[in-house]
């Protein structure tokens, strides 16, 4: 099926989504679900939303319709941080962060000094976020320039919404893959002129993370953060305790990691820090004072043993939090299995999230971390129309396991055991890229 995005058109199914969430406490979060629904699509648009008894009345009651009847219509999933050139090092055995960075990571992005590369993963790669679910994302590229041109290029393609940048990194890696404090700005910079604010795609000043950068590269990145304050900043911090304690050898000065970033006034509005696991209350409270945001990494955070994010004292600090895969250290590209991952988190530490605090991290929390919630991130009318099709009968055990429960059990079980099967079709700004076999 090929929908021409500027001729009108309604879906219809089952409309859920999350409302805007009053207050900082998790557990405010609201499904909003409309069980025959209706939204009319129109120049990459929701132009309207409601029961498709309403919606589908007088001129528009002659518009095609796609009759996803028995089936879910959601927001597109969010990624708020993930690693484009580690699609082929997932799932790499046995190792915590900085022996897994050398081990897989370093030579995995090394490859990619071959442009050919770097094009052909980046396809590949939106095609699996597609297949998932997800479409936005807030993507790191390598330290090569055109790691960033070809993800931004095939994004373009595509129509989409996404955040990029390629990695800044002048020490403790291998020589193949630094640049230097000159040549990361120049290259950012030509990166930043080049892209940000092209369709839908927005630039992300990307250094790796503290320990591989010198200060005279985070002082060059400072200042090309205030040069373009509207960029993004997007790093990691403060995920893994040897990391930690790395840091404050590297930067004896600051008082924590977080700290390191912000003397050179990298933590502000639009800066998306990945992980955040060992933060104080005095980083947590300058982050929401800032507006900095968190990127929740759960099956990384599991998988490579790095610990637990305390989600809701970030959240009850006013920090705004997104949910990532962060493929590679991620285990999977679905969100399904993510918010599973960010469920079991939620247990370890004494309060499981719900259906609606789970679905809220993966669509419209995701949005608001990275500053798009006024674009996409829901079904409101006027959002971009970025929508999966969720069938949640699509294997046998989601079939039994959904049926006779209610819509609430339902979301809850298929955020459990959902994956890529039961995405059926995903809407890019109201054109199919992709439907399920
Ligand atoms: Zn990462």
């Amino acid at each position: 099926m090929n929908t021409a995005s500027h001729n009108p058109y309604a879906l219809r199914g089952t409309l859920i989504d999350c409302d805007a969430v009053a207050g900082t406490a998790v557990g405010n979060e609201t499904l909003r679900v409309i069980e025959d629904g209706a939204l009319i699509i129109e120049g990459g648009r929701v132009t309207a939303r409601g029961p498709a008894a309403d919606v589908l009345t007088g001129d528009r009651a002659h518009l095609p319709v796609h009759d996803y009847s028995g089936r879910w219509l959601l927001p597109g999933f969010i990624d708020s941080h993930i690693h484009y050139p580690q699609t082929d090092i997932i799932a790499s055995f046995g190792s915590q962060l900085l022996e897994w960075l050398e081990r897989y990571t370093f030579p995995a992005e090394a490859s990619f000094a071959d442009p050919d590369v770097a094009r052909e993963t980046a396809d590949f790669f939106l095609q699996e976020l597609f297949r998932n679910g997800t479409t936005s994302a807030n993507v790191l590229g390598t330290v090569h320039a055109h790691s960033a041109d070809a993800i931004f290029e095939a994004a373009r393609r595509q129509g989409m919404r996404l955040i990029a940048g390629k990695v800044m990194m002048d020490r403790n890696c291998p020589e193949a893959i630094q640049d230097t404090p000159e040549s990361g700005y120049r290259d950012s910079r030509e990166l930043l002129e080049r892209w940000h604010g092209v369709d839908r795609l927005r630039y992300a000043i990307t250094p790796r993370f503290a320990p591989t950068s010198s200060d005279e590269q985070l002082r060059r990145t400072a200042e090309l953060a205030r040069e373009f304050p509207d960029a993004y900043l997007h790093t990691h911090l403060a995920e893994n305790r040897n990391e930690v304690a790395w840091v404050s050898e590297l930067f004896p000065w600051a008082r924590s990691y977080m700290d390191v970033y912000d003397q050179y006034g990298l933590v502000r509005e639009r800066s998306v820090f990945a992980h955040c696991i060992y933060l104080d209350d005095a980083d947590r409270r300058r982050m929401a004072d800032t507006g900095a945001a968190i990127a929740f990494s759960p099956t990384s955070n599991t998988f490579l043993g790095s610990g637990l994010l305390e989600y809701r004292d970030a959240r009850a600090t006013g920090i705004r939090v997104g949910l990532a895969t962060d493929v590679g250290g991620g285990s999977s590209f679905s969100m399904f299995r993510t918010a599973s991952e960010a469920y079991k988190v939620s247990c370890l530490n004494g309060t499981p999230l719900s259906a609606a605090s789970l679905l809220h991290l993966a669509t419209r929390g995701s949005a608001e971390a990275l500053d798009i919630a006024d674009r996409v991130g829901s079904l409101d009318a006027d959002k971009e129309a970025d929508i999966i099709v969720v069938d949640p009968a699509a294997t046998p055990l989601t079939a039994r396991r959904t049926a006779p429960a209610t819509l609430e059990e339902s979301l809850f079980a298929l955020l459990m055991l959902g994956d890529d099967r039961h995405i059926e079709t995903t809407y890019v700004g109201g054109r199919i890229v992709h439907e399920r076999n």
